[in-house]
């Protein structure tokens, strides 16, 4: 059985100081998807096919616009634009006009990197369960971890079955984290609403300073653009 992907981002991001991992890891793949987008996919016939047919959604267009190629983004858009004219034909009743504009509606909700990066961290998902079957140590990583935000834990609990003869303490190690990790921001939350009391003005914040942020990451992912 080999991995789904490769395990080095994986590794670099448990270890790395943060709410969520995966929200890391999330980003760094988005960017290389960028990075295709804006350079050599562009030019690709496959690529055009699937931006023609789905699109960007406002996010990842906002973001390859604030990129420097501007002229790929042009031609990308101009694809979609294309593929979408039919949409706008005048219609001849209203009951081509409503079906029209179920697909109007329909249209506006696919986006080809979206989809992309979806699919990666599905992988990833796989992968870190199966890391936490074949690799002695990483359950240490994982425990020794900040958690996950919600979403991202959701989706490790989802594809848990992946630790194969193992799932059961996968699950239940998981879930420890996740909790000791929650109650953790919870108490830095509950340390900074304290710090409002004029009595505890002149006492240390600490790590308590961030933990709205923080918590935000936990709650929504981390945000990034
Ligand atoms: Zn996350
Ligand atoms: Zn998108």
């Amino acid at each position: 059985m080999s991995y789904h992907i490769d395990t080095g981002l994986i590794k670099e991001k448990f270890n790395t100081d943060c709410e969520c991992p995966l929200c890391e890891i999330k980003k760094v793949v988005e960017e290389q998807f960028l990075h295709e987008f804006l350079n050599d996919a562009v030019m690709e016939d496959n690529t055009r096919i699937k931006v023609g047919k789905n699109g960007f959604c406002a996010r990842h267009f906002d973001m390859l616009f604030s990129r420097q190629n501007k002229l790929s983004v042009a031609l990308q858009i101009g694809t979609r634009v294309e593929k979408l004219q039919h949409l706008f034909e005048p219609s001849a009743n209203v009951r081509t006009a409503i079906k029209q504009a179920e697909a109007i509606t329909k249209s506006s909700t696919t986006c080809v990197i979206c989809d992309l990066v979806e699919d990666s961290m599905v992988k990833y998902y796989k992968t870190i369960a199966q890391m936490f079957q074949k690799e002695r140590d990483f359950f240490k990583t994982l425990i020794s971890s900040k958690g996950f935000c919600i979403h991202h834990y959701a989706e490790l609990l989802k594809y848990s079955r992946h630790a194969g003869f193992v799932s059961k303490e996968y699950v239940k190690i998981l879930g420890n984290t996740q909790k000791r990790n929650m109650e953790r921001l919870q108490e830095e939350l509950k340390k900074f609403c304290d710090k409002h009391d004029y009595r505890n003005a002149l006492e240390p914040l600490g790590s308590a300073e961030t933990a709205l942020p923080r918590m935000r990451e936990k709650l929504y992912g981390k945000k990034y653009d």
